[in-house]
């Protein structure tokens, strides 16, 4: 069997018994974060500052769709207004009728489950491409989290706080895809996971259309390395053997396999230990050149961001200008040092959001 290895200068492959060299860092544009992401696909709730669909006429405002239009491709939905409502219209509730979800609108007295079960299979189904939802928040069709979920359909008392019928299927059909609301991703963390894993993802889906040979293969692998082992160290080593297995003539095939594995490796966020872990792996590429004060204050750093007493960015900051200083090419190609957009980063995070 064949494995990868890596490191700063090339990626090797080994077939037969003999390493072929291919030497990634040349291919790789360096200081090219900004202009170098993919537009990832995303599915929006149309009433986030979109289109006057909610049961009132309203738009919300909200800035970080605003933010996204520059750099991805939405495609709007409003499930309620698919159905066949109007706007304005009566509002419409979920409820848990013998532990299944069904959609209710009091005033007219209309069930409307099915509409929005086949509505929503149809609308998924059709979708040829999509790279993570932002769905609107406690809405009886959309909301990914915070919907309030009644005892029946004319009951007054909530059960739970849940998901929305529309949101509940988007899950079932991508349980792999980034499915996020506008409530949730005011956090930091949970809007910084997300962006990584779409932008992550459209690369993969461009290259999935594109590639023409193994060596960019082994280029994207090569990039994504640290951000993998982050998300999922044994998935990482999984892809890596995907790679270095490659046999002439089965480029579509290994693509495939790489592609349906690397998007399930982003399932579960990342704590902070995961962080430490990385974090150590890419200190090992410069400690040695550090003078000693460096060095305690790089593992001082360390140690408040691990007691969650500074944001991660403050340590990424400055491992990024140790790999500037030294000249580590592999270490500035990585995606893990910039994941999405550099305008998208939210400057100031609060204490509390930290991820
Ligand atoms: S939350 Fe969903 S269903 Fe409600 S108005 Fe917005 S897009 Fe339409």
């Amino acid at each position: 069997m064949g494995f990868l290895k890596q490191n700063s200068k090339n990626v090797k492959i080994r077939k037969q018994g003999k390493y072929f060299c291919i030497p990634v860092i040349k291919r790789l544009k360096f200081m090219d974060f900004k202009n170098n992401f993919a537009r990832p696909i995303i599915v929006l709730s149309a009433c986030l500052d979109s289109e006057p669909v909610r049961y009132n006429g309203e738009i919300l405002h909200n800035d970080l769709v605003q933010q996204l239009k520059k750099f991805v491709d939405f495609i709007k939905v409003c499930p309620e207004v698919s159905i066949g409502l109007g706007v304005p219209r009566d509002p419409i509730r979920i409820y848990m009728s013998d532990d299944v979800f069904r959609i209710f609108q009091t005033k007219t007295n209309l069930d409307l489950t099915e509409k929005m079960q086949e509505f929503s299979a149809r609308f998924l189904d059709d979708l040829k491409e999509v790279d993570g939802f932002i769905l609107k928040g406690k809405s009886p069709s959309c909301g990914y989290s915070g919907t309030k979920i009644y005892r029946d359909k004319n009951a007054r008392d909530i059960i739970k706080i849940g998901t929305g019928l529309f949101a509940q299927i988007v899950k079932e059909k991508f349980p792999y895809k980034p499915v996020e609301d506008e409530l949730r991703l005011k956090n930091v963390g949970i809007r910084h996971n997300f962006l990584t894993k779409v932008f992550a993802f459209a690369e993969c889906g461009n290259l999935e259309k594109k590639i023409s040979s193994i060596s960019q293969l082994v280029d994207f692998h090569a990039r994504h390395k640290y951000l993998l082992m982050l998300y999922n160290q044994g998935k990482m080593a999984k892809l890596g053997k995907i790679v270095a297995n490659y046999k002439k003539g089965s480029l579509e095939k290994t693509m495939r396999d790489y592609a349906g594995i690397f998007y399930t490796a982003f399932e579960r966020n990342p704590g902070i230990k995961k962080q430490i872990n990385v974090i150590q792996h890419i200190y090992g590429y410069f400690s040695n050149r550090l003078n000693p004060a460096e060095k305690r204050h790089f593992l001082s750093l360390l140690k408040k961001y691990q007691q969650e007493k500074i944001h991660l960015g403050t340590l990424l900051e400055l491992m990024k200008s140790f790999v500037f200083r030294f000249d580590v090419k592999y270490l500035l190609s990585q995606k893990y040092f910039n994941p999405y957009p550099e305008e998208l980063q939210i400057k100031n995070p609060r204490e509390k959001n930290l991820p």
